[in-house]
């Protein structure tokens, strides 16, 4: 199935970006969200991203002006899928919201739209019911900064047709992702599923007082080849998501190691403001970070 009409739902940190890189590739895009307002504030992201289009892609303005006429705005449901062949939701990791949109979208959307969903951390299985048409469903898992870190994760739940994973796997390459295919459902998708592991082993050996930060880095970069370290890498994703998701391990095992890295992680960096490359500093201080010094791997 060759999809021409695409709808991404939600049009928050993930969703707009979805948006505009499928419009930049050519679809028809109708961005979905509750109100106007909030389509009003999604429109006012288009400058941003085309600025980093140009700056990273070296888009030009034609394509740029071509990428803002294929982009429209509803936030009634049923006029934004009437005609959607692909719908891609990006609505709030919560179950909640997640199964309510689905309730609602499954009454509106014709019979042959397909939906993907790009959550990070449920899995399709847990929304497939309420979708109306589990066959047509599937995961499509895109990174922060799409355009730049280009993977797209196809992920099927046990009900997805071969058609549809088929499908959506060619469209996701058609808007530049390299397209991922992952045959059973997996927590995590495999990007996460790898790095997770690799940064949680990181902050044992930190918090344990085996190794200092600098030297766990330096070990990674010189023994792989590695552009960075895993605490260079917990800078970019953000202290607060580590500490989120090592919170929730550690209340859920009871881990001491855990218990000591969430505590590091508050009164040493976030009690601090220190949250990584967004606040300017984190484990190093940016813009210019240690571990990119031309003697840091000596
Ligand atoms: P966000 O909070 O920035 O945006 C969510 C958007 O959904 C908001 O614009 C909100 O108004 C809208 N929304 C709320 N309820 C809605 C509804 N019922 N119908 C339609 N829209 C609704 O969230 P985000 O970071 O863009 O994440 C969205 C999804 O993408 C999540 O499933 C998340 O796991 C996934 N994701 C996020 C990232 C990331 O780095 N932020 C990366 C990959 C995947």
């Amino acid at each position: 199935m060759k999809f021409n009409n695409v709808t991404v739902a939600g049009s928050g940190v993930l969703g707009y970006q979805i948006a505009f890189q499928t419009a930049f590739h050519g679809f028809n895009v109708t961005v979905y969200d509750i109100n106007d307002e909030v389509l009003e504030k999604a429109k006012a992201k288009f400058d941003i991203l085309a600025n980093a289009f140009k700056t990273d892609l070296k888009a030009t303005d034609e394509q740029l002006a071509a990428t803002k006429a294929k982009l429209i705005y509803n936030a009634d449901l049923a006029e934004a899928v009437k005609d959607a062949d692909l719908v891609i939701e990006a609505v709030p990791e919560n179950p909640k919201i997640k199964i309510d949109f689905y309730e609602k979208l499954a009454k509106v959307a014709p019979a042959k739209t397909v939906f993907a969903t790009n959550s990070s951390t449920l899995l399709p299985s847990q929304f497939a019911e309420y979708t109306g048409r589990p066959a047509q469903f599937v995961a499509l898992h895109f990174a922060n900064e799409i355009w730049k870190h280009n993977t797209g994760e196809v992920m099927k739940h046990p009900g997805t047709s071969e058609e549809t994973f088929q499908s959506v796997f060619e469209f996701a390459k058609e808007i530049g992702m390299v397209a991922l295919p992952i045959y059973k459902e997996q927590p995590g998708y495999i990007v996460n599923s790898l790095l997770v592991p690799l940064l949680s082993a990181a902050l044992n050996l930190y918090v344990n007082e085996i190794a200092d930060i600098e030297t766990i880095d330096k070990t990674w970069m010189v023994a792989t080849g590695a552009p960075v370290g895993p605490f260079g890498i917990l800078d970019v994703v953000g202290v607060t998501t580590a500490y989120n998701i090592n919170k929730m391990a550690a209340d859920a095992t009871h881990d001491p190691t855990k218990i000591k890295a969430v505590e590091m992680l508050k009164t040493q960096y976030i009690d601090k403001n220190k949250l990584g490359v967004a606040t300017g500093e984190g484990f190093y201080k940016y813009p210019n970070p240690a571990y990119q010094d031309k003697d840091f791997l000596k």
